[in-house]
């Protein structure tokens, strides 16, 4: 495994590879739902290429990105077992040296759910996806569900910029509980780690009701706000119904696929997690024809 962290080096270890290369972007802090997007990159393609970059641009002034969990020897040796071929590791400054100032906006995607709550969150996220793809070059570049709005972007970004890569969508790997992973769960304290588990409740709870019938995306949203008002210490951000393609919020009775996402508060911890509508759409192929297909 190769651990470079110049763009120069990457283009240079990246050219030595004639065969398909798969791209999984991340921040680190790996987890097992960052290696089922390695494992399914490892699965597809002759070599493949992670990206470790805490993004400083896809943060705002009052999120945690100085708090936000830097592990990265633990990082390489499991990305290392995993049989990745190239890790890119590069500081904030090699990727936005000094001039720096272009930026790629998906205008209306961006908008709502996480992008009202974290404004910039997704130009940031925009721009470092482009220029990751640009420099690592990939067949195919995979993202998770659990970040279903940045999906549905990126996937807008690809072709409206015409860029020459397949988006592949993999599913959100849990806990046991059903808590969805993430590097920001480390920051639970007990008690919350065991009320977190109510927000896979409550979108199980929502899909239930949905296969059992019900198509009101009012009442499916106010299943999920009660299921979660059941836990004492969970403050609900937003519950969303809203059209997987354009992720319009939905108000009235259908039967198109839905897609239900949530954020929850635990003290500071925010933590995201979603679903879609019916059930079985929540693979790897029927997310890849449904979230944010253009
Ligand atoms: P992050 O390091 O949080 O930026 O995540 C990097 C990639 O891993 C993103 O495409 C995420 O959607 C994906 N990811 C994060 N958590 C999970 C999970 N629990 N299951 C599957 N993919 C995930």
């Amino acid at each position: 495994m190769k651990v470079v962290s110049t763009r120069a080096e990457l283009r240079e270890e990246r050219a030595k590879y004639g065969g398909s290369v798969g791209l999984a972007p991340t921040m680190g802090a790996l987890h097992r739902g960052h290696i089922s997007l390695v494992r399914a990159s490892r699965s597809d393609n002759d070599m493949t290429i992670v990206t470790i970059f805490v993004n400083p641009t896809q943060f705002g002034p009052n999120e945690d990105l100085n708090a936000y969990p830097r592990t990265l020897k633990d990082d390489l040796d499991l990305l290392e077992a995993e049989g990745v071929d190239i890790v890119f590791t590069p500081t904030a400054s090699e990727m936005y040296p000094p001039g720096f100032q272009t930026q790629v906006e998906v205008t209306q995607l961006s908008q709502g759910l996480e992008g009202e709550r974290r404004p910039g969150h997704f130009q940031g996220v925009a721009t470092i996806v482009t220029k990751l793809l640009n420099l690592a070059q990939p067949k195919s570049a995979y993202f998770g569900q659990k970040d279903a709005q940045q999906v549905v972007v990126v996937r807008r970004l690809v072709a409206d910029l015409n860029l020459p890569v397949l988006v592949e969508v993999i599913p959100t790997e849990r806990e046991p509980d059903g808590l969805a992973m993430s590097s920001r769960n480390r920051y639970l304290d007990a008690e919350q780690r065991s009320s977190a588990a109510v927000l896979f409740r409550a979108l199980g709870a929502a899909s239930d009701r949905y296969t059992a019938g019900e198509r009101h995306p009012v009442v499916l949203r106010n299943l999920i706000y009660t299921t979660i008002a059941s836990e004492a210490q969970a403050e609900v951000d937003y519950v969303s119904i809203a059209d997987p393609q354009t992720l319009r919020e939905l108000s009235l009775p259908g039967d198109s696929p839905m897609l239900a996402s949530l954020t929850v508060r635990f003290g500071r911890v925010r933590l995201l997690d979603n679903m879609l509508f019916p059930a079985d759409l929540n693979s790897r192929p029927g997310l890849t024809a449904t979230l944010g297909s253009v």
